[in-house]
């Protein structure tokens, strides 16, 4: 089997006292979406930020094509093409939309799609519609799609998204998830954290379902579907 472009292995991480991570491992490869999957409070979102060096107190050992970058600070990771969507929508709310992607504007990476404001007008048609809008006058479906069009400006080759659906209307979530897809087929990893069912199995190749701060199953997202045993032991249903 060829390296993985993302590997983490017994990934732990406190937030003060309190140990959330207590053993993360799994791994994307090239060109391949995976879903970070469980409860709330699971510790998705914490993955997602010691993998990004988010979390001062972490552990364990993150690859990205086979090198090391569990000691590095986040915008050195940033800088080796990791693109990190937090799940709360981070715009500039007093830029417009096509001054925000300028924002996050960073030159071509070698293997790595390259994305202008017009190739990221044709991903969301919605925000054509708006570059010249405030940030201050746009729905959170529209933020949260400027959120990710903002980071794929500095050319990432590995996505780490969290929670992209989260409190968006269905039409919406639905743009979305063909958003992933073409990413996918521009030849982008992701690492996607989810707890919509409906939006990982349209999205996703494999899962790793999150319990209690370590990854408790993992396999191809079509083997989750058919196996209600472990949806309901490990996510909301
Ligand atoms: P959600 O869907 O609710 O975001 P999640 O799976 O992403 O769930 P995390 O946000 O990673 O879960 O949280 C994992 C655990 O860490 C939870 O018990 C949460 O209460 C705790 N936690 C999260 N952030 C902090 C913090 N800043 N300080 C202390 N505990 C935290």
């Amino acid at each position: 089997m060829p390296e993985p472009l993302l590997r983490a292995e017994s990934l732990q991480a406190w937030y003060g006292r309190a140990h959330i991570l207590t053993g993360v491992d799994l791994t994307v490869g090239r060109g391949e979406v995976v879903a970070l999957m469980g409860r709330n409070g699971a510790g998705k979102t914490t993955t997602l930020k010691a993998i990004m060096g988010l979390i001062e107190a972490r552990s364990g050992r993150v690859t990205l094509d086979g090198r090391p970058i569990d000691r590095l600070p986040p915008h050195r990771i940033a800088r080796l093409g990791v693109g990190y969507v937090p799940e709360d929508r981070r715009i500039f709310a007093d830029l417009t939309v096509e001054e925000n992607l300028e924002v996050g504007r960073q030159p071509p990476r070698p293997g790595a799609p390259v994305w202008t404001p017009e190739k990221l007008f044709d991903l969301f048609p919605n925000l054509a519609a708006l570059r010249g809008r405030r940030g201050t006058r746009m729905s959170g479906g529209e933020q949260q799609m400027l959120t990710l069009a903002r980071t794929l400006m500095g050319n990432p080759f590995l996505l780490l998204l969290d929670e992209p659906s989260e409190g968006l209307a269905p039409l919406i979530v639905r743009q979305m998830a063909e958003a992933v897809l073409r990413l996918k087929a521009e030849g982008l990893s992701v690492l996607v954290s989810e707890q919509n069912v409906g939006f990982a199995a349209a999205v996703a190749d494999r899962a790793s379902v999150i319990e209690k701060g370590q990854v408790r199953w993992s396999g191809p997202m079509a083997d989750l579907m058919a196996d209600e045993s472990v949806r309901r032991a490990y996510l909301a249903l």
